[in-house]
């Protein structure tokens, strides 16, 4: 009887939480808008510098600028760099995208990112297709930062959080290097880096968090938050001397690893349209990427709420 009692105690708090939580969520009608368009044909893969490219910084800067409470803290909130590739290609005028929202009591930055480039137009598949839509590499992310930085315009965090839609990742991380080149405030500010690249698939129902190997004070605060979320939340893909397994450097957050900045990753594993033509909207996982994204919403309030500086 005592035992009976507990559970319907345990089932009617259970509907509490859920209930609560549920005001804590993303839109998933506009997150696979965003998606769905910064993966289209249109945009032919968002090589940096493409008229793709321009055409996916018109969408991102439309929708961050139309945000309540944002702040630039470049010219016209674009973070402008150049560079060389490994074939000597010169870059000029790539473009981070960064949008500011002030916290309310701490001093110190969340830095969410993800890259908005991919690799555009290549070798057509068997299918003859050329168009290399990065969807869940990385429209995926960067739809994810978009309802972010939507969400934290109009709930005010605790710490200020730079969202920043990273340029040439797929030429080895050059927005997130020249981002923390040239940070806008000392880099001890930065609480945290909360990077998301690929997280719109998964046949396991699987998101990783990988980094917490090397903090690993970031571990229970993740568990807790991650309880009762439709999507599996696993850790790993963090350990040095993995190889290919080890996911620290193969993303942005690997440019503020290399500056002793803490990080997050949020990803899946990779899959068979991993940089492919078939990467495109039509094989991405919509409930899952839905489950995902609230995954790291409710990861990136419980972060905000509980690490003190
Ligand atoms: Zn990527």
């Amino acid at each position: 009887m005592h035992f009976n009692f507990n559970k319907h105690l345990l089932l009617f708090t259970c509907l509490l939480v859920s209930n609560f939580s549920f005001s804590q969520s993303i839109d998933s009608q506009q997150l696979l808008k965003h998606l769905e368009f910064l993966s289209s044909d249109a945009l032919a893969g968002r090589k940096p510098l493409s008229e793709g490219s321009m055409e996916a910084r018109k969408y991102i800067l439309n929708e961050l600028t139309g945000l309540e409470n944002v702040q630039a803290l470049y010219p016209d909130f674009i973070q402008q760099f150049s560079f060389s590739a490994r074939n000597q290609t010169k870059y000029e005028d790539a473009a981070n995208l960064v949008a500011f929202i002030p916290g309310s009591s701490s001093k110190k930055v969340i830095v969410v990112t993800a890259h908005y480039d991919h690799v555009g137009i290549g070798k057509p598949d068997a299918a003859g297709d050329s168009i290399y839509n990065g969807a869940d590499d990385n429209a995926s992310g960067t739809a994810a930062l978009l309802m972010l930085a939507d969400y934290f315009s109009k709930n005010r965090p605790e710490h200020s959080m730079m969202f920043v839609a990273l340029d040439a990742e797929e030429l080895g991380l050059r927005g997130a290097k020249a981002l923390v080149a040239d940070f806008p405030y000392p880099l001890e500010q930065i609480l945290l880096n909360i990077n998301m690249d690929m997280i719109s698939r998964s046949e396991k129902n699987e998101l990783y968090a990988s980094g917490t190997h090397f903090y690993p004070y970031l571990k229970p605060i993740l568990e807790k938050a991650a309880t009762g979320s439709a999507a599996i939340l696993r850790f790993g893909h963090d350990v040095p001397g993995t190889g290919r397994e080890d996911w620290t450097n193969q993303s942005d957050q690997g440019a503020f690893f290399e500056k002793k900045v803490p990080h997050l990753y949020f990803g899946v594993e990779d899959h068979e349209d991993y940089h492919r033509p078939s990467d495109e909207f039509k094989n991405i996982h919509p409930t899952f990427y839905t489950n995902a994204a609230n995954l790291i919403l409710k990861c990136v309030l419980a972060l905000d709420a509980e690490l003190t500086d």
